[in-house]
Order: structure tokens, then C-alpha cells, then sequence
């Protein structure tokens, strides 16, 4: 008996997979042990909660910065405060422009408004949803101050050709690595190491996590002074005297969160090894269907394992193919985003500072800004949740659910 549409299980065939994936919503996806208790007990029984007064904060920058080969690290209470901390380094004027990437959390862009600079969006590749480096350079201006480049899924961005473009025209580049801890460039380097400034997540969903938090690297002492100044109040702690030398908040992480961070960084490096082995293992294994691409495993850390569909080669588009695979028993996620973030109302609404619309009042932007962003999240780009965790019998049902859908939904 041959094979027929009927069989996919959203048309009422039998689903490849029953059992629930591991999650990193609860203890199945996440690596937390006796380390991490015994990291809280620390804290709490030292009765030092605030960083002021604590070390674990302090070691913590001093381990990812070591871990990092680079000079600084500031810690801070999330992967948005991490942004704010880098934009606010920087120090933009008023109505400065900041190039960045419509595909990404939110988090990357909010802090840019926060500091009254513009969000200024250049497209991405259709095949990598990373920035494109000609669509960023078309974007600059002469009131453009920086660039915020996201490594989508944990997977690299041009960061050396956007660093040599920055340099070109004397703008700043931050780099947000909240998806991208461990990820290595095109040419081998640590992800955060190409920019002026790299910028990192720990919210429950990210490679590591502390619940929230983050952490800014930089080789330069004077943007690592700025930032962890506007993480403070800009209170320096360092002299006697109680001041704020500019305007900053208090962005500061706990030194419980530190210390769960502390030892969550001690299993990065086998959280990147499993996740890599298990990417490895389903993008051989899909390599051969027509219209579906995926990336180079090699250095990406692989936060989330994105899939390129070509619908036409497909003959099913990525709505189509996440929809297919969810019926499977799959967990898939059509276009990572509903929308690109300049979409969402506090940008394309102005929906700012009172009524104000600042500093984005005399910004449009409107639906097809970013041709190939949209087309990603209508119909190209379907992620799967990624896991530490994932045995290769999990990857295994996804290889199988994949071909069943990709052989049975064309008509092949
Ligand atoms: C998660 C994330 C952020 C925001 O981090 P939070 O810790 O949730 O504030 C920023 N940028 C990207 C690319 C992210 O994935």
C-alpha cells in the first residue's frame, strides 16, 4: 500500500512522536543541580544579596570575561538591560540613528528608543536572517551612531564586514549575542569579540540562565566604565563620594543571580557541545530535500534550529510545513516572529512617551520596510526549539516527521 496525503497526522494519519521534548521551561530542558542550590544556600546564608556589598557578582564578570579572553564585563539584571547598557555607553544624542535587525526580540530595539536614539532597520539575507551588509550600509546616514547586529538563533552574523563598515564611517558596533553564548564568527572568533560591544541574555530561555540577567563585554575600559556607571546610577563607587555623574539606573544584577549564573557557566561549554552534536545529526540528515536549507552547524551554538523553505522547490510554504510538523508531534515555530519588530505598536504606533510619539513621531514604518524579513516570517523560515538535552531518538523522530512531511505535503 503506498503512502497518500491522508497519512500525515494532520489529516488524520498517525503521528510520529507522542512524547513530549525537553523543554527549557522546566527541568527537562534545563541543567540545573546541586551546583546551582548550592550557589543560592551561598548567598543567602552569606546574608549578601546586593552586588554592592557581595563578590559573586564581581566574579561572575571576572569568569565570562575570562572565559571571553577579553578585558571587561558588566553584569546587569537582563539581556535588555545588556542593550540599554551598550547604547547608553555609547551615548547618543537625541534623534541619533541606530541601524539594527526587524528580526529579533524585542529587547534589541526598546532600549535604542529608551535612550532616545531612532531604530533605523536594514533587511536581512533571505538565506540566513542575519543582517544584510549591503541593506546596513544603504541605512547609514550621517546621523548614524552605531549598529546592532543580532546572531539569529544562535548562528553568526557578518560581524567582520559589519565591523569594517562601522570603521569605515566611525560608528560603534554592538553585537547581541543573547541567542549566540559561544558561537564562533566565519572566521573562527567568539561572537562578542568583534564589536566594540557584545551583549548577552540569561532569561530562562537562552543557553544559560539565571532567571534573568545579563552581561556586556568590551575591550575598551572607557565604554565598560560608562556602562557599568549606567547600571549604577552612575554612582561611582570607586571614590568616596556619593554622586551620579550622569543619568543612569539601576540595572544591577543580585548576587543570587550571579551565583546561579557562576555555575551555569561551568556547563556552557558541554550545553553548546550536545546542542551542536544533536544540530549536527538532523541537518545531515535533511540535507537532500529539495527547498529546504538549513545552516552550517560548525559555530553556532544553536539556540534555535532554524529551517530556510524555498516553497516553490518545497511546494510547501513554512506556515504550511510548521503547521504539518506540529500535527506530528514536532514543535515548530513559523517565522520565529508574527511580525518584524518595527511592527509592533510602541514603534509603529509611536506608541513612546505620552502622547509625544518621541523620538520616533517623524519615523514611518510601515509594512514592507523589509522585504526580506517579511518574506521569512510569512513563509520561509520555520525554527525548532532547540535542547542541550535532545537524545538522538528525539532527533530522530524530527528527521522522520520531516521527510514525512516534506515527501507527503509536495506530493512527492
Ligand atoms: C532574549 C533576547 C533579548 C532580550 O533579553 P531579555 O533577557 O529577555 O531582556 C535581546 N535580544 C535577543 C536577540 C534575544 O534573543
Amino acid at each position: 500500500m503506498s503512502e497518500s496525503v491522508q497519512d500525515l497526522a494532520a489529516t488524520g494519519g498517525t503521528p510520529v512522536r507522542s512524547a513530549p521534548f525537553p523543554d527549557v521551561n522546566g527541568p527537562s530542558g534545563r541543567r540545573i543541580g546541586a551546583e546551582e542550590i548550592e550557589a543560592v544556600v551561598r548567598v543567602l546564608t552569606s546574608a549578601q544579596l546586593n552586588s554592592t556589598v557581595g563578590q559573586e557578582t564581581r566574579r561572575w564578570e571576572a569568569e565570562f570575561a575570562a572565559m571571553y579572553g577579553i578585558a571587561h564585563a558588566a553584569a546587569c539584571s537582563s539581556g535588555t538591560a545588556a542593550i540599554h547598557l551598550a547604547i547608553a555607553a555609547v551615548d547618543p544624542d537625541p534623534g541619533d540613528e541606530i541601524i539594527t535587525s526587524p528580526i529579533t526580540d524585542a529587547g534589541t530595539v526598546l532600549p535604542i528608543v529608551a535612550q532616545n536614539a531612532v531604530p533605523v532597520f536594514a533587511d536581512v539575507d533571505l538565506c540566513t536572517g542575519a543582517l544584510d551588509v549591503a541593506s546596513v550600509e544603504a541605512a547609514i546616514t550621517p546621523r548614524t551612531k552605531a549598529i546592532v547586529a543580532v546572531h539569529p538563533f544562535g548562528y553568526p552574523a557578518p560581524v567582520h564586514e559589519l565591523r569594517k563598515l562601522a570603521d569605515r564611517h566611525g560608528l560603534v558596533l554592538i553585537e547581541d549575542c543573547a541567542q549566540a553564548f559561544g558561537t564562533l564568527t566565519d572566521r573562527g572568533e567568539l561572537a562578542g569579540t568583534v564589536g566594540h560591544l557584545g551583549c548577552f541574555s540569561l532569561q530562562q530561555s537562552k543557553h544559560i540562565t539565571c532567571g534573568d540577567g545579563g552581561i556586556v563585554i568590551t575591550s575598551s575600559a572607557d565604554l565598560d566604565r560608562r556602562a557599568r556607571l549606567f547600571a549604577d546610577k552612575a554612582w561611582p563607587r570607586d571614590t568616596d563620594e556619593r554622586t551620579h555623574l550622569f543619568l543612569g539606573l539601576n540595572y544591577r544584577m543580585t548576587e543570587l543571580q550571579a551565583a546561579v549564573a557562576r555555575a551555569q557557566l561551568a556547563k556552557l561549554d558541554s550545553i553548546i557541545a550536545d546542542r551542536r552534536r544533536a544540530a549536527a545529526r538532523l541537518a545531515a540528515a535533511v540535507e537532500d530535500l529539495d527547498g529546504i536549507r538549513t545552516r552550517p552547524v560548525d559555530g553556532s551554538s544553536v539556540w534555535l534550529f532554524p529551517l530556510f523553505v524555498d516553497p516553490l522547490t518545497a511546494g510547501v510554504d513554512g506556515a504550511r510545513f510548521a503547521d504539518l510538523l506540529r500535527a506530528e508531534g514536532i514543535p515548530a515555530n513559523p517565522g520565529y516572529l508574527q511580525r518584524p519588530v518595527y511592527r509592533a505598536p510602541f514603534l509603529a504606533e509611536h506608541r513612546t512617551y505620552g502622547s509625544s510619539g518621541y523620538p520616533v513621531a517623524h519615523t514611518e514604518y510601515p509594512e514592507g520596510l523589509c522585504r526580506n524579513a517579511e518574506e521569512l516570517i510569512a513563509g520561509r523560515l520555520v525554527v525548532l526549539p532547540w535542547n542541550e538535552n535532545y537524545s538522538d531518538a528525539d532527533v530522530d523522530d524530527m528527521i522522520t516527521a520531516l521527510r514525512k512531511v516534506h515527501r507527503l505535503a509536495s506530493g512527492r
